[in-house]
């Protein structure tokens, strides 16, 4: 069974898609999408040999060889124009890693019509990116698994502006403000409030200055929220 993330993921997989899954691990998610006929085609891409590895073998462990194309590649390497994939997913990194290998590949791109994208952490920088690249946000949902709180972006071409406040909290998050959307702000509330504190206590240089001065700014944007 698929975790509440991927399977999360996963419902934002249009049906008949072709998929590329980036950093696919054990290719759960793209096995799933093949499975429950949500994909037509998916190729499953890695960079590190033991979750390639990991990977080849769930393909064929489930038989599913003729519809999941296993590659060990840096990033984006692992498509190519002729593969004809349409949606991109890529789960379980940070914001900042994912933004890279998008950023590293732009070119390969140009066929793709929507990206599904599950940052762990920094969620921000992906919106960022996404506004100046001619990305918009679709869809955005936040959950809670095992105590770990995550976010799921879904863009699709188009335009988009949004204000700080929107960058760093998400537009449809904040909209919703569900439980958990709560439940994370009230907890980097918290840390930056620990942070505040202790650097209180050190010598004040330009930088600390500076620190403290980002915090702060943190701390009244999302409380005026
Ligand atoms: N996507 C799966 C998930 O969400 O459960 C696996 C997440 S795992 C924490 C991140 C995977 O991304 C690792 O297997 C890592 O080797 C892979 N990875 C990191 N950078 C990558 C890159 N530039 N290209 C392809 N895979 C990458």
């Amino acid at each position: 069974k698929l975790s509440k993330r991927l399977e999360t993921v996963a419902s934002f997989v249009p049906t008949g898609a072709v998929v590329a899954d980036i950093g696919s691990d054990h290719a759960y998610l793209p096995c799933y999408l093949i499975h429950h006929n949500i994909a037509t085609k998916a190729i499953a891409g890695e960079v590190v040999k033991g979750p390639y590895e990991s990977a080849v073998r769930q393909v064929k462990l489930e038989g599913l060889e003729e519809k999941i194309t296993v590659r060990l590649a840096d990033g984006l390497k692992a498509i190519d124009p002729s593969d004809h994939v349409n949606t991109i997913t890529i789960a379980g990194m940070g914001g900042p890693l994912i933004v890279s290998i998008l950023e590293n590949d732009l070119n390969r791109l140009k066929n793709v019509t929507r990206l599904i994208l599950q940052p762990n952490i920094h969620a921000k920088v992906i919106r960022e990116w996404a506004m100046q690249n001619g990305w918009a946000i679709l869809d955005e949902v936040i959950l809670e698994e095992d105590e770990k709180i995550y976010e799921v972006l879904v863009l699709q071409r188009g335009d988009m502006t949004l204000s700080e406040e929107q960058i760093l909290l998400g537009q449809h998050l904040l909209n919703e403000r569900s439980e958990v959307f709560v439940k994370k702000w009230i907890r980097e509330i918290e840390n930056w409030r620990r942070v505040l504190t202790s650097i209180e206590q050190a010598e004040v240089t330009q930088e600390i200055a500076a620190k403290r001065e980002e915090l702060q700014h943190l701390i009244a944007l999302v409380e005026g929220a």
